[in-house]
C-alpha cells in the first residue's frame, strides 16, 4: 500500500475522471463529443483521466462466443465482434491493422477453449477483456490524432490489483480491487494530458486478467478516481442522471440533483440500473464527488452524489425490483424450538443461495431471493423446496416485485405513507421490511401490482413536492427538453399562446406586470357551475381580489368566500345590491371583535373552532352557523397548504361535535351546515364525495343541518404530465350522493381553481450568468411579486415570451432581483438563448400572486392589468 505523500499530493494538477459507457463510444459522432467534453476540463487546466467500457453490445457478444467456442462454432462471433470495431476504425480514419494484435490473442484464447473443451473462468476473464482492450485503443488513437495534448494508454491491468473476490465466480468474473491513493499512478501520469485506460478489467497477484462484474467500468472509474485523488468523477450515460424511479414506469419521476453516497449506494442497489452499486463505496472513503450525466445532454447538471448534504432528508426515491420470488416456512412440530433459523438459513447457505430480505413471527419464517444476486433455476429452486421440506412447511411464491422506498432515516416517513396506503386495499404486502440503516422499507408484492403500488407511493412521498434542489425536472420534461434540442417544444396550447404580442406590448421595460384574462375567468367559473349537484358555488376572495375578477364572477353567479371583516366589507362596497346569502364568512382565530362585527352583517357565517362557541357564546345565540370540521387527512400539493389534520391550525375534531351539539342546543345556536376543507391542489375527483359522505356523518349530531360545504381545492393542471381533474366525474359523484341525500344542498368554496390559470407574470430578463454549471436567468421582479416558488417551493411554468418559437437550448435557474437566496422563480427550465430585455412570463400566476406581494427590499411588486 502506497503512503500518501501530502506535499507531492497537493502539487499535482486537478485531474478528473469520465467514464463513458458502451453506447458513448461506439460511433465517431458519439466521440466528437467526448472530444468537447474533455477539452471543455482541459480548458479549466484539468487532467482528463478517462475509463471506458467496450464498444455497445461487445461483452454480451463475447459471453456468445465463449461458449460457441466449446462446440467450435465461435468464427461467425469472431467476425462479427472484427467487423464492429473495424468499422469504427474505418469511420475514424485510423490504420486498419490498429487491433491486429487482439484479435490474434483473442483466437488464440477461444482455440484453447475449443480444444480443451473447457471453459474456465480464467479464460472467459480472458476472453472478455478484449472488449475493452480493443474499444480503449481505438478511442486513445482516436484522441493522438485529433487532439493536440499529449495522450497516454494505460493497461488497467498494471494499476488495478484484485483484493478479495466477491461472493460469486469468486476468483476471476466479479473482483473487489484496491482503491487507495497511488502515487506511483500519479507520478507515471504526471506529464501527461490526457489519459484513457479501460474499465471493467484489472488483475490478480499471478498477473492474471480478472473482471469487475458486468457493468463494472463504473467501478473502475471510482477506483482510479481514488488513486489519483481526482477532484470529482463523472460516470457519462445516456440518461439524464438518477431518477426518483424509474422513468418508464413512473413518467414523473424527477431527476435527482444531489444525493448522499449512501442514498445513491442503495437506490441503485434496490433496482436503479444506471450505477453500478459497487461505484459509490471507493468515491465515498475517498470523499470524491460522483456525478452522473448524460452525454445526450452535456449542459444538464446531472445527479451530484457527494458526501451526507445536512440540508437532505426524507425519502429520495421510489424504486422496483422484479422478479423477486418469495419462500416462506412454517415450523412444524418445532413450535418454540430453537435453532430453527440457523437450520433453514444454513440450506439457503448450502445451495449458494443469498437472502435478501427475512421477516419472521413465532411459527413462520419468510425470505426473498434476489433474481440478481442468485442462479434461482428450476433445478436449484427444486433442491431448496426438497431440503426445506425436511424441516418444515414450504411455498415458493414466483411473480413477486420488491418495492423499496428508499431515504435517509426513512422510518420517519411512515406516517406520510398513510394515504398511499390506499394501493394496497385490493393487494397483498407479502413481506415488509425496515433495513436496519434506516435507508428503505422494502414491500414485497404481486409482481402486476408492483408498479401501480410504486407510481402511487411515489406520487404522495415525491411527486407532488414542489422545485426543491434536491429534485429538478420530471423525467417527461426532460424528455422534452432534450427533444427540444432538435425540433420544437410541443405543449398544450393555453390563452397567452394567442396573445403572445400583446402581452410583450403590455409588459413595461423597468417593472413587472400581472395580466388577467376575462375569457379564462369565465371558462372556468362554467367548468364549476357545471357541477350542478351543488347549489351554490363561493369563490374563496383571498386567492385574489381584483375588483375586475370579482365583478366577472358576480356576473357569472357565483358567491364570495370570505376571510377576514375587511373582506366582507370590500365584497358589500364592491356590490352593494348582493344578497347576503351569497357572501360566507369563516374567520380562524380571530378576536371576538372581529366575529361580533361578522355576525352582524347577516352573512353566512362559518365557525371553524369551539372556542368562540363555549367562551362567547351570547354572539351566537339564535345565529345560525357553519360548522367547520377538521376532516383529518390533509390533501394538496405542499404541506403548507394542507388544512386539515391534527397539526393543522383549522378545523374542529370531530371527537368535540359531540359534546359542541350540547352545548349549542343549550345556548339557542343554530348549526345549519357543515363545512370541510382539505388544502389545495387535489386532483382525485372522488375527493369531494369523500367530504359529503363525511360530513353527512356528522349530521347525527346536528339535525338542523341543511347545508354541506365541501370545501375547494380543486387542482388545475401545473405540469404537462398531469391528467387534468375530470369534473364530469366530479358530479357525476355528487350527484349520486344527492340521490341518496335530497335534504341537503352542496356548497363549494374553490378559489385557486378560478384564477390560476388566468393569470400571469410579465416581466423582462435583466441579466445573464453562468457560474460552473449554472446558468441562471434574471428578472426584473421574484419573491417580492409571486412568493409562492419560496413560500410552497411551487411550480410555474417559466417561457421565454419574447422568443416563443426559438429551439430550447439550455437549461436554467431563473432568479429575480431580490437579496435572498430563495428568489427563485424556476429550476431546470427549459430556455432558448435568451438576452436582456426579452420578456419572461411566468404562468399560472392569476392565484396568490398579486395578493401574496409586498415591497421587500423597497422593490414594488408588479402591478395588475385585466384584458
Ligand atoms: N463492458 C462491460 C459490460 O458490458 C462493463 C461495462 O460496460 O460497464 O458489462
Ligand atoms: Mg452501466
Amino acid at each position: 500500500m502506497s503512503k500518501i505523500n501530502f506535499s507531492n499530493h497537493q502539487s499535482t494538477q486537478d485531474c478528473v475522471v469520465l467514464k463513458f459507457g458502451g453506447t458513448s463510444v461506439s460511433t465517431l459522432q458519439n466521440w466528437q463529443n467526448i472530444q468537447e467534453i474533455i477539452k471543455g476540463h482541459l480548458k479549466q487546466k484539468r487532467k482528463v483521466f478517462i475509463v471506458h467500457s467496450a464498444l455497445s453490445q461487445i461483452s454480451n457478444l463475447l459471453t456468445q462466443v465463449a461458449e460457441d467456442a466449446l462446440t467450435d462454432q465461435h468464427l461467425a462471433g469472431v467476425t462479427k465482434f472484427k467487423q464492429q470495431h473495424q468499422n469504427l476504425i474505418a469511420d475514424m480514419g485510423l490504420d486498419e491493422n490498429l487491433l491486429e494484435e487482439i484479435y490474434k490473442d483473442l483466437e488464440k484464447v477461444l482455440q484453447g477453449v475449443s480444444l480443451l473443451n473447457e471453459l474456465t473462468d480464467r479464460s472467459k476473464a480472458e476472453i472478455l477483456a478484449k472488449g475493452e482492450l480493443a474499444s480503449t485503443i481505438i478511442g486513445a488513437a482516436y484522441l493522438e490524432k485529433t487532439m493536440s495534448e499529449s495522450v497516454r494508454w494505460l493497461d488497467a491491468r498494471e494499476w488495478l490489483l484484485a483484493s478479495r473476490g466477491s461472493n460469486i465466480h469468486k476468483d476471476y468474473l466479479n473482483v473487489d480491487c484496491d482503491a487507495e491513493f497511488d502515487e506511483e499512478l500519479t507520478g507515471a501520469i504526471a506529464a501527461d494530458d490526457i489519459i484513457i485506460t479501460q474499465g471493467f478489467i484489472a488483475s490478480n497477484k499471478k498477473e492474471e486478467t480478472v473482471l469487475i462484474g458486468r457493468g463494472g467500468s463504473d467501478v473502475s472509474a471510482a477506483y482510479f478516481a481514488s488513486k489519483v485523488a481526482a477532484i470529482e468523477c463523472q460516470i457519462w450515460t445516456d440518461v439524464p442522471g438518477m431518477f426518483t424511479a424509474n422513468p418508464n414506469v413512473t413518467p414523473n419521476a424527477r431527476l435527482i440533483q444531489r444525493l448522499s453516497y449512501v442514498e445513491a449506494q442503495e437506490i441503485a442497489a434496490m433496482g436503479a440500473k444506471v450505477l453500478h452499486p459497487r461505484t459509490m463505496s471507493p468515491v465515498r472513503k475517498a470523499n470524491i464527488p460522483l456525478r452522473v450525466k448524460s452525454t445526450l445532454q452535456p449542459d444538464q447538471p446531472g445527479t451530484l452524489i457527494e458526501k451526507y448534504p445536512s440540508d437532505l432528508q426524507g425519502v429520495c426515491a421510489v424504486t422496483t425490483r422484479d422478479p423477486v420470488t418469495l419462500v416462506t416456512m412454517e415450523t412444524l412440530d418445532m413450535w418454540g424450538q430453537s435453532g430453527f433459523l440457523g437450520k433453514i438459513f444454513a440450506v439457503f447457505s448450502q445451495l449458494d443461495v443469498s437472502i435478501d430480505l427475512v421477516s419472521t413471527s413465532e411459527a413462520m419464517v419468510t425470505v426473498s431471493l434476489d433474481h440478481a444476486q442468485n442462479d434461482l433455476s428450476d433445478e436449484v429452486m427444486d433442491k431448496l423446496s426438497n431440503k426445506l421440506s425436511k424441516i418444515c412447511k414450504v411455498k415458493v411464491i414466483n411473480s413477486c416485485a420488491a418495492v423499496s422506498i428508499i431515504g435517509q432515516k426513512v422510518s420517519g416517513i411512515l406516517s406520510q405513507i398513510a394515504p398511499s396506503l390506499q394501493a394496497f386495499e385490493t393487494n397483498t404486502v407479502y413481506l415488509m421490511s425496515q433495513a436496519a440503516n434506516d435507508l428503505n422499507i422494502t414491500l414485497v408484492v404481486d409482481r402486476d401490482q408492483a408498479n401501480k403500488i410504486a407510481n402511487s407511493l411515489h406520487e404522495y412521498l415525491i411527486g407532488s413536492k414542489g422545485n426543491t434542489d434536491q429534485f429538478g425536472a420530471t423525467a417527461t420534461e426532460m424528455k422534452r427538453l432534450y427533444e427540444g434540442l432538435e425540433t420544437k417544444v410541443e405543449v398544450a396550447s393555453t390563452w397567452w399562446e394567442h396573445k403572445a404580442k400583446e402581452l410583450i406590448d403590455l409588459c413595461p421595460n423597468d417593472e413587472a406586470v400581472y395580466v388577467y384574462d376575462q375569457e379564462t375567468l369565465s371558462k372556468n367559473a362554467n367548468t364549476l357551475k357545471n357541477i350542478t349537484a351543488a347549489e351554490q358555488i363561493f369563490y374563496a376572495i383571498k386567492a385574489n381580489h381584483n375588483p375586475e375578477v370579482l365583478q366577472n364572477f358576480y356576473k357569472n353567479g357565483l358567491g364570495f368566500e370570505t376571510v377576514s371583516e375587511v373582506e366582507v366589507q370590500y365584497v358589500l362596497k364592491l356590490f352593494p345590491e348582493i344578497e347576503r346569502s351569497r357572501i360566507l364568512f369563516t374567520p380562524n382565530f380571530a378576536s371576538r371583535k372581529e366575529y361580533a362585527a361578522g355576525l352582524k352583517t347577516g352573512v353566512n357565517f362559518g365557525v371553524d373552532s369551539s372556542y368562540p362557541l363555549m367562551h362567547w357564546p351570547e354572539l351566537f345565540a339564535g345565529k345560525e352557523i357553519i360548522l367547520r370540521i377538521d376532516p383529518k387527512t390533509g390533501k394538496g400539493h405542499h404541506a403548507y397548504v394542507r388544512t386539515a389534520g391534527k397539526r393543522s391550525k383549522f378545523g374542529i375534531p370531530i371527537e368535540e361535535l359531540e359534546a359542541l351539539s350540547i352545548h349549542c342546543r343549550k345556548h339557542k345556536i343554530k348549526v345549519v351546515g357543515l363545512h370541510a376543507h382539505a388544502g389545495s391542489g387535489i386532483l382525485q375527483t372522488g375527493h369531494w364525495r369523500e367530504h359529503a359522505e363525511l360530513l353527512n356523518r356528522c349530521r347525527e349530531w346536528f339535525r338542523d343541518v341543511k347545508i354541506l360545504d365541501l370545501g375547494g381545492g380543486f387542482g388545475i393542471q401545473d405540469k404537462f404530465h398531469q391528467v387534468p381533474l375530470d369534473f364530469a366525474a366530479v358530479q357525476k359523484s355528487l350527484e349520486e350522493f344527492k340521490k341518496e341525500f335530497d335534504d341537503v344542498a352542496i356548497w363549494l368554496e374553490p378559489g385557486r381553481y378560478l384564477v390560476a390559470e388566468a393569470g400571469a407574470l410579465l416581466t423582462r430578463v435583466t441579466q445573464v450568468k453562468t457560474k460552473a454549471d449554472q446558468h441562471f436567468i434574471g428578472l426584473n421582479t421574484g419573491m417580492n411579486s409571486l412568493i409562492r416558488p419560496a413560500l410552497y417551493g411551487a411550480y410555474h411554468r417559466i417561457v421565454n415570451l419574447s422568443k416563443k418559437d426559438a429551439a430550447i437550448t439550455r437549461s436554467a435557474t431563473v432568479v429575480g432581483p431580490i437579496c435572498e437566496s430563495a428568489d427563485v422563480m424556476g429550476r431546470d427550465v427549459p430556455m432558448p438563448d435568451t438576452v436582456e430585455g426579452d420578456v419572461v412570463l411566468i404562468a399560472n400566476a392569476g392565484a396568490y400572486g398579486q395578493v401574496m406581494s409586498s415591497s421587500y427590499n423597497m422593490r414594488e411588486p408588479a402591478g395588475e392589468v385585466v384584458i
